[in-house]
């Protein structure tokens, strides 16, 4: 009964026409009147399990939600859907709060958002007491938590609110975290009673997961993102100098990108995350504090170009890749350096026990990437699904496009010229002996007398390097020492000098560029959705996601009623947008008869009909 209610709700607002796993159960959870703590991965749709519900309870609702400055986008996308919701944050004026408390109090508003610290604000609080709060929902609920990575003080004036009400509402809290210290925060500290708490399987099939050990990283990046050209994707970096760096490499090639981090002020933060969300910027380099609440759903990959500190941030920051459930990719660049980077920066930040736990998780995060097994079901046994099947033919370990190549000579000779260095030097002068580079450090140390300088003359240094990457990776060689790293002979390197054991490596192949032949009908709506976006001054996906366009695409109706039928297609988008994308697709389907090559790009279902 509820259910079929919430259904025609989804169908009607949000044109969806099922629920994805696990909203289903918290919907029914919260319309049944139970306190619900759900669990599930980023991009599996959290807001909706919230969203369906304030729609069909009595009162209203209030979503805490941490971000002010992604309020607006979620009360904007709701808008669009024809969903009653507003929000109020520091940002409005006092008429501007004014003019949507009224709102609130007539029942013309269902879901007001809210940053938490608007929960220490005495008169604010006074005005919330004269509504009837049915429902409370706290996004991003993990930031109560100090076990959490994004903690955030004010979340702890959440349960001590509730308490002020006179009647209490219903509670949900809603994260991607599931260690077992976060859930017990959440539970206690939002003080959730007797709660449901639901945790959804945390696959997610679409995103295909690759390591790479040993990579070339900027020459990886460069190839990749001109690889998918006009496609949306984020570059994850450890640093704010790295992120610098590879912005300048991006855009020296003439490639819009954006770049986010804390160094940056608000405005300069603001702009490039709307250059990225308007996809007026197809790609995003940031550090991990960009991220959080964004929905962009057409996200096709996510490189990190270092290795996070843990599995629990990787999986949430590579989890912001195809939201829409397209296809997306998700690429690890390992390098040994990283590993020191994240320890150092656990040890400046964590002590006693949890800098023990912390350096347990980057354990882990190192173990991901040297793992044989298939990818998918590492991750999925690590956030504890045990019976995560063996493989899953979409990541790099399952399906391995990459050739392996013979490199035993090489390494051979790198080995032995890190003996006869003894262990000193770091890997730019290994290499630099290696090819034979006539520098004052090599002749005044006397290198050039070595046995092994110049016996790689024909690779270049920057090859040379990355062989010694690789080969750090593959733990045949170590790096040792704090600030300027000294590279040294591991255990394994013995066998290989002694010639009793092989090095092979596996290498990618050069990525195929996207044939860019004519313009076909999703082309043509997309530039159509981007019109639309710029008069009404939203995000393109807002209006339709990309998902939506392709289905649009393939099916090519020439009805509204076999528009509705598109996911992602609900009444209120039919009637905004319905007649401008019907006529594109007249437009083009006509033009593809005239050119006598009717319905090449065109499903068969009206083709047919
Ligand atoms: P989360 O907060 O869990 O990371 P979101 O709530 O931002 O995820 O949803 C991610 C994307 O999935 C959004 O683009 C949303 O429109 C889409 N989505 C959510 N539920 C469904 C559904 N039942 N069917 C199709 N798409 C959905
Ligand atoms: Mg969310």
């Amino acid at each position: 009964m509820d259910t079929n209610k919430a259904l025609t709700v989804l169908q009607r607002y949000f044109g969806y026409s099922s629920f994805r796993p696990g909203q289903q159960k918290a919907v029914e959870s919260l319309l049944g009147g139970r306190d619900t703590l759900a669990v599930m991965p980023t991009g599996a749709g959290k807001s909706l399990a919230y969203q369906i519900p304030a729609l069909l309870r009595e009162g209203l609702t209030l979503v805490i939600s941490p971000l002010i400055s992604l309020m607006k986008d979620q009360v904007d996308a709701l808008s669009q859907m024809g969903v009653p919701a507003a929000f109020i944050n520091s940002t409005l004026s006092p008429q501007e709060a004014a003019e949507r408390f009224r709102q609130v109090r007539t029942g013309e508003c269902k879901l007001l958002y809210l940053a938490p610290e608007r929960l220490e604000n005495e008169s604010f609080l006074r005005l919330l007491t004269q509504v009837d709060i049915s429902f409370l929902a706290v996004d991003e609920a993990h930031c109560v938590s100090q076990w959490g990575h994004d903690f955030r003080p004010s979340y702890l004036q959440i349960g001590p609110f509730i308490r002020t009400l006179p009647e209490r509402p219903v509670l949900g809290a809603f994260t991607a975290t599931a260690t077992e210290e976060v859930k017990k925060d959440i539970v206690h500290l939002l003080g959730l009673r007797e709660p449901q708490v639901l945790v959804t399987g945390f696959d997610r099939p679409n995103l295909n997961f690759t390591v790479l050990r040993g990579e070339n990283k900027r020459e990886f990046v460069l190839s990749q993102v001109r690889a998918k050209q006009g496609m949306p994707g984020i570059i994850y970096a450890a640093t704010r100098k790295e992120v610098d760096r590879i912005t300048d490499v991006l855009r020296l090639k003439g490639i819009a990108a954006a770049k986010y981090h804390a160094g940056l002020n608000d405005t300069e933060r603001g702009e490039s995350q709307d250059d990225f969300l308007f996809d007026r910027k197809e790609v995003m380099v940031a550090t991990n504090a960009f991220g959080m609440g964004i929905d962009k759903s057409n996200v096709r990959y996510v490189i990190h170009y270092n290795m996070p500190k843990n599995m629990e941030s990787y999986y949430q920051e590579a989890g912001r890749a195809g939201r829409d459930g397209e296809p997306a990719e998700c690429v690890l660049l390992f390098g040994p350096e990283d590993v020191q980077t994240q320890r150092y920066l656990i040890e400046q930040t964590a002590f006693g026990p949890r800098q023990d736990r912390e350096l347990d998780k980057l354990q882990h995060m190192v173990d991901y990437c040297h793992t044989d097994r298939c990818l998918r079901q590492w991750i999925l046994r690590y956030f504890g699904e045990e019976d995560a099947p063996e493989s899953c033919n979409n990541c790099s370990n399952c399906d391995d496009r990459r050739e392996t190549v013979d490199i035993t000579v090489e390494t051979q000779k790198i080995l032995s010229c890190v003996y006869r260095l003894r262990g000193r030097f770091g890997a730019t002068l290994v290499a630099d002996v290696l090819k034979g580079a006539a520098t004052k450090k090599i002749r005044e140390l006397n290198l050039d007398k070595l046995s092994t300088y110049k016996i790689m003359p024909k690779t270049s240094t920057q090859e040379i390097k990355d062989l010694i990457s690789y080969l750090i990776a593959e733990n045949y060689l170590r790096l040792a020492g704090g600030q300027y790293p000294v590279v040294q002979l591991a255990p394994k390197a013995l066998p290989v000098l002694k010639g009793k054991e092989e090095v092979w490596q596996r290498r990618l192949p050069q990525p195929e560029k996207l044939e860019s032949g004519a313009p076909d009908l999703f082309e043509c709506l997309r530039r159509l959705r981007m019109e639309l976006a710029r008069v009404e001054k939203v995000p393109p996906y807002l209006i339709f996601a990309d998902s939506t366009l392709r289905e649009m695409a393939e099916a090519g109706p020439l009805e509204r009623s076999h528009l509705l039928r598109i996911t992602g297609v609900g009444e209120k988008k039919l009637a905004k947008y319905g007649d401008v994308f019907l006529a594109e697709i007249r437009r083009f389907r006509e033009q593809l008869d005239s050119e006598g090559s009717a319905g090449r790009n065109l499903g068969k279902r009206d083709r047919d009909g």
